[in-house]
């Protein structure tokens, strides 16, 4: 009896090392086409990136997308790697972690790593790998300081040269602070023409060049202080008196200073703002100046974030962005929760500028569609898959000449303990130096 169903579970073992083997096999396709996906930008058509594209179309959680994006473009340049997980011969598991250290001149050994070991010996030695590579960078850098330090020099040409190594905390205000004077210069560049100013965009790092020179500008006068993302724009919208009366007409859309603005960034930019309504009379003469006001009150916009919590368009989720005015307020649109929707930067771009299109169906729920009139679903449909998809991923494999069977991945491994420092000094390829 006993033996029976020893026997019995031993089958049931061989199963599951066997389909786990197709399984990884089937991964590898998987993401050679991630691959292809992501190299031909098949996902830039509003989604922030592939990973966002995989979580909203294939239902990955965001961290496991970004992982098969990461894992699947190392497989690009490391063909060892990635037919021996086509072959079902390592799993998935070790290769995501392999693929963080391995180069095309590394490959062949970490494989054999893979081959030998378990998964988590393959953990601990890419840990090991890892903490080689650091120190071999650090001895490297840290010839000439031994910590955190700042060089500023000059070049031959004149140019000043900033180089330095700083504190991870510090250094992760720096990006913020950079990030945050990029976006200002970038707003006030592209805010007046954004057409007109296409070529002279600058590129990033020249862009970061001209950030920290407005941080040092700033540092120098007064603190940094952006305020809350509303604040960041104030239109002055110049509306014909007889407009006004009418919401339905469109009205000009003219910035103060006279700058044309396609109506699509005047409407974005006026959305979510500080809002100046002037009156004119016939001659152009102002005749009325109405008080400053937030075209989204505080209030409402806490409510908004409470209700919607992060950016509405499918698949995006970014936990804060800019309150949508789904039928705009110019247009007699009310500032209403139910009228509104929050989006984050590159989604409002995308419905003002981009020709996406939202609005409320009569659930409450918002319809996004492409500029072409097709339907964007938050969740998309499942795709189509065989009664029996396990037959047909054996079927297909057969069909390629893989021959997978319970022992294809299992590692050489005898159960001896792993010396982590030894297989590295072995491995490495500048451990020994
Ligand atoms: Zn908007
Ligand atoms: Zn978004």
């Amino acid at each position: 009896m006993e033996n029976t169903s020893a026997v019995e579970l031993d089958r049931l073992g061989d199963e599951i090392a066997e389909l786990s083997a197709h399984l990884d096999a089937a991964t590898a396709h998987l993401l050679d086409l991630i691959r292809e996906f992501d190299a031909r930008d098949g996902w830039n058509n509003g989604f922030r990136s592939c990973a966002a594209w995989l979580t909203w179309r294939v239902g990955l959680s965001p961290g496991a997308a970004r992982e098969h994006v990461r894992v699947a473009r190392a497989l690009g340049t490391l063909p060892l790697l990635r037919r021996a997980l086509a072959r079902g011969e390592i799993s998935y598991s070790k290769v995501r972690e392999l693929t963080r250290v391995a180069t095309p001149e590394t490959e062949e050994r970490l494989l054999a790593v893979a081959r030998a070991g378990t998964a988590e010996h393959v953990e601990r030695i890419v840990r090991g790998w890892r903490r080689v590579d650091r120190i071999a960078e650090a001895r490297e850098t840290t010839r000439r300081h031994t910590s955190r330090a700042l060089h500023v020099s000059q070049d031959e040409d004149g140019m000043v040269v900033v180089r330095g190594r700083l504190a991870p905390e510090v250094g992760a205000v720096l990006v913020q602070a950079l990030a945050a004077a990029r976006e200002a210069l970038y707003q006030q560049r592209r805010a007046p023409d954004v057409a007109a100013d296409m070529e002279d965009t600058p590129t990033l790092v020249q862009q970061q060049a001209d950030a920290l020179a407005l941080l040092v500008e700033t540092a120098l006068h007064h603190g940094i202080d952006p305020g809350a993302p509303g604040e960041r724009y104030q239109v002055v919208v110049h509306v014909d008196a007889p407009v006004l009366a009418d919401p339905d007409a469109p009205g000009q859309s003219v910035l103060e200073g006279g700058t044309h603005v396609p109506a699509g960034t005047s409407q974005r930019l006026a959305c979510d703002a500080t809002r100046v309504v002037m009156r004119h009379d016939a001659d152009g003469r102002v005749t009325e100046v109405g008080a400053r006001t937030r075209t989204i009150p505080p209030a409402l916009r806490r409510a908004l974030q409470h209700r919607d919590r992060g950016c509405r368009f499918p698949g995006c989720g970014l936990p804060f962005g800019q309150g949508h005015h789904l039928r705009h307020w110019a247009h007699g649109g009310p500032t209403t929760l139910s009228n509104l929707a929050l989006l984050c930067r590159r989604h409002h771009r995308a419905v003002h500028e981009e020709g996406y299109q939202v609005e409320r169906q009569a659930d409450g729920d918002l319809c996004f569609r492409r500029p072409d009139g097709r339907l964007l679903p938050a969740v998309p449909p499942p795709a189509a898959i065989p009664t029996d998809p396990i037959h047909a991923l054996r079927a297909r494999h057969e069909a390629q000449g893989l021959r997978i069977h319970p022992r294809t991945a299992m590692p050489g491994w005898l159960g001896e303990p792993l010396d982590v420092g030894y297989a590295i000094d072995v491995l490495h390829p500048s451990a020994a130096g």
